[in-house]
């Protein structure tokens, strides 16, 4: 057995302490789950053996649940699945879910009691195993949580915790718990019912076996007679209530663009009319037909495996030392350079935190004091941690301070002029090797590394705001950026646990350029008549977090209507109006600047509530569309999400961006692009790039070239090809 650490003690009780082979997480490999049923036979057969405790021998964790590389890499292909079927990988893991439902099973009902000493964070499988236990002890570790966050990559619990857990805690409870993907810390899990006991670390396992010496029960909840499960099934008029709600509810939430979320009330509902081990059946078939939607296939990429490999820096250029920063110096002490330096001192580096004088460089300390005594007060930070952040920046006017600093990150008023002459001063304090970042969003990065006497060394580090809570950071290479310069951005971003995508020097750079035509179109359409609760509605429903009008309320529109003019100016004669720039444009000449002054598109109370729709916006544009119906619904829910995926498109034709998952990654970090589309990319290939192509020339004809697709999109539609398959895996190599 390498897979447990397998003890039997004197009073025999065998204790099991998990340790996956080859992984750094305990997770549920084959030979894992193989082993598991070993020691599930051994119970039921060995005379000896009066009870088993499950922990884990790994310092990082109890178990992260199945193991996905293995599950979709083919592991269970062997299983009596044809490798050519284009399918095998899935019903790999479909395998693999039916086997884990097997094993869990054989543990529950071997005979002897069986106790979960939980040593830390449990998720997914690691929360299914457990609650296949008869007993939980759980940790109250500070890192220590529980949880079934499959919902979040397009699953759902297919390991028996779509069964166990309403029958442990009730349906309503457990639908809530899954469908949103929540985790619980040990005082949550504690009062939800879901574990027994929450105890010292070091005191689970004395804990657990405590329990098989003294009550040691072998027969779980649901195995026995007189089991009810709480708060009433589905048959019981009050359990009835609770899926009828339920499912309005879910529904409502996610506009039907989460299957995983339909199914899950589906196994749920079906599950709890039957025993035990029909109903594990039941999850088992439903987890299969989710794995096999288009949702879930792309979201697992995605949000699973893109989301580590671009997590990790996968656009570093290979061969480059890594950078180790002990100090960084930030430009400007306002909204973003107070942020960047948050995030910089959070991860241990030293900060240099400059402005045009100590009043104005304070203030942007004080907006990290703020940061951390919220931290503090929410629990997140001890006292003593947050000084030692804070004592790591030093707030000045003085240039000469930047001396010593591995990096520079520029973020002062958005001026051509200014960041050069900032420039200038900054390189006069730096070494050789040092590298200049510009926060810009819009002033081209070869444009401004002009002002450097080491272009070579200048690069755009493009951070979202607000910095401390976005994740995604856009790298710019210039025309003259070195790989070496590359991979000290990256070194940087990766230390201060953001994520990097690397982008071509174009206007708006990626993120920006995908983000503003969505707004646009929401002015389009406004423009056209159509009422903007049906705008913002069909918005929200396409899986975008806000509609395009909501959106530009939080943006701000003084921003906007700064961005437009400066887009007219950069364009000259090639510019073409937004029908509805100029009636924003007044909006914000008669003060309505969007949320950050309670007044835009909508009015924000002061007091707090419900926004209301400005009654202004229909004596601009007059509605000629009050009511949309379900057909010209998702007319506007194409527009609105084709136009940002036909602008990627773009900018892979123009080299913006090379690798298609930064860009699905960059989406769903960078804008909130439906996640159920597993990203911007995705969601052609989904479609398919002909069928793309025939819908765009449809709406071409219908709305204008803005919808015209790229000469690219054409060729690809041409030889049936897909981003993923003419762009996947590309290594970005050192020159
Ligand atoms: P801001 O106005 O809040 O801050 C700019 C700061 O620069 C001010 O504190 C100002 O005093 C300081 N400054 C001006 N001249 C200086 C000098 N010579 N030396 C040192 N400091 C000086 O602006 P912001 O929103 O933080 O934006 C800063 C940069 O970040 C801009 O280039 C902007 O385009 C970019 N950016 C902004 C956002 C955003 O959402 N606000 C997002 C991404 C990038």
């Amino acid at each position: 057995m390498q897979n447990f650490k397998v003890e039997l003690d004197s009073d025999g009780i065998l204790v099991c302490a998990f340790d996956t082979v080859g992984k750094t997480m305990n997770t549920f490999t084959k030979a894992a789950l193989d082993d598991l049923m070993a020691i599930a036979e051994r119970a039921k057969t060995d005379g000896a053996v009066k009870g088993v405790v499950i922990t884990s021998a790994k310092s990082n964790g109890f178990c992260a649940g199945a193991d996905l590389e293995e599950m979709l890499g083919g592991a269970w292909e062997a299983e009596g699945i044809d490798k050519s079927d284009p399918e095998a990988e899935l019903k790999g893991a479909f395998a693999a879910a039916f086997e884990m439902n097997r094993v869990y099973r054989a543990l529950e009902t071997c005979g002897k009691p069986v106790a979960a000493a939980i040593n830390g964070l449990a998720l997914g499988g690691g929360t299914e195993l457990v609650l296949a236990c008869h007993y939980r002890v759980l940790s109250d570790g500070p890192k220590v949580q529980m949880g079934l966050p499959e919902v979040k990559i397009g699953l759902f619990p297919g390991g028996g915790g779509s069964q166990r857990l309403p029958r442990l805690i009730g349906a309503q409870a457990a639908l809530i718990a899954m469908s949103e993907g929540k985790n619980f810390k040990p005082k949550e899990a504690l009062a939800a019912g879901i574990v027994h006991e929450v105890v010292a670390d070091d005191q689970v396992v004395e804990a657990a076996k405590a329990w098989i010496k003294t009550k040691g029960d072998p027969v779980a909840l649901w195995d026995k007679k007189e089991f009810k499960i709480p708060g009433g099934g589905p048959y019981h008029p009050a359990g009835a209530q609770v899926f009828m709600m339920g499912n309005a509810l879910l529904r409502k939430q996610s506009y039907g663009n989460y299957p995983a979320v339909i199914n899950l009330m589906h196994a749920v509902y079906e599950g709890l009319q039957l025993p035990i081990d029909s109903a594990l059946k039941v999850e088992t078939r439903y987890f299969a037909k989710t794995l096999m939607t288009p949702q879930a296939k792309a979201m697992i990429r995605t949000l699973f495996f893109s989301m580590q490999a671009v997590g990790k820096g996968s656009g570093r250029p290979v061969g480059v030392p890594k950078t180790e920063f002990s100090q960084v110096a930030v430009l400007g002490a306002g909204m973003m350079g107070a942020g960047i330096a948050y995030v910089t001192a959070m991860s241990g580096i030293k900060v240099v935190l400059i402005d045009r004088d100590q009043a104005a460089a304070d203030k942007g300390k004080s907006h990290c004091e703020d940061l951390l005594k919220k931290a503090v007060s929410r629990g997140k930070m001890t006292q003593d941690k947050a000084q030692g952040v804070l004592d790591l920046i030093a707030a000045t006017p003085d240039y000469g301070l930047i001396k010593g600093s591995d990096l520079v990150v520029e973020a002062v008023f958005e001026n051509t002029e200014l960041k050069a002459g900032v420039t200038k001063l900054a390189e006069a304090e730096l070494a050789d090797t040092a590298v200049f970042g510009s926060n810009t969003s819009t002033i081209p990065i070869s444009l401004l590394a002009k002002a450097s006497v080491r272009p070579e060394n200048y690069i755009g580090i493009h951070f979202f705001s607000p910095v401390d809570k976005m994740m995604l950071v856009e790298i710019i290479m210039g025309e003259k950026t070195s790989d070496a310069t590359l991979a000290k951005a990256i070194d940087y971003v990766l230390k201060i646990k953001k994520t990097p995508i690397v982008v071509n020097d174009e206007r708006f750079f990626f993120a920006n350029r995908c983000f503003i035509p969505f707004t646009a179109e929401g002015l389009h359409m406004w423009a056209e008549g159509i009422a903007p609760a049906i705008i913002d509605n069909v918005g929200r429903a396409t899986g975008m977090p806000r509609g395009p009008l909501e959106m530009m309320d939080d943006v701000a529109l003084d921003l906007l209507v700064k961005i437009t003019s400066e887009t007219a100016k950069a364009e000259g004669a090639n510019y073409i109006p937004i029908p509805g720039e100029a009636e924003v444009a007044k909006m914000v000449a008669d003060g309505r600047l969007g949320r950050k002054n309670g007044k835009g598109f909508y009015d924000y109370p002061e007091a707090g509530g419900n926004k209301a729709l400005w009654a202004g916006t229909k004596d601009m544009f007059p509605v000629t569309m009050s009511e949309a119906d379900p057909a010209q619904a998702e007319e506007l829910k194409k527009r609105l999400l084709y136009i940002q995926a036909v602008t990627a498109a773009r900018c892979f034709e123009e080299g913006v961006i090379t690798d298609p998952r930064e860009a699905d990654v960059g989406s769903i970090l960078g804008w909130g692009f439906a996640p159920w589309s597993g990203g911007i990319i995705s969601l052609i290939d989904s479609i398919g790039t002909a069928t793309f192509v025939a819908e765009l020339d449809r709406m071409t004809g219908l709305y204008g070239d803005r919808f015209a697709p790229p000469q690219l999109l054409r060729d690809m539609a041409a030889k049936g090809e897909t981003f993923y398959g003419r762009f996947g895996k590309v290594d970005r190599k050192a020159a």
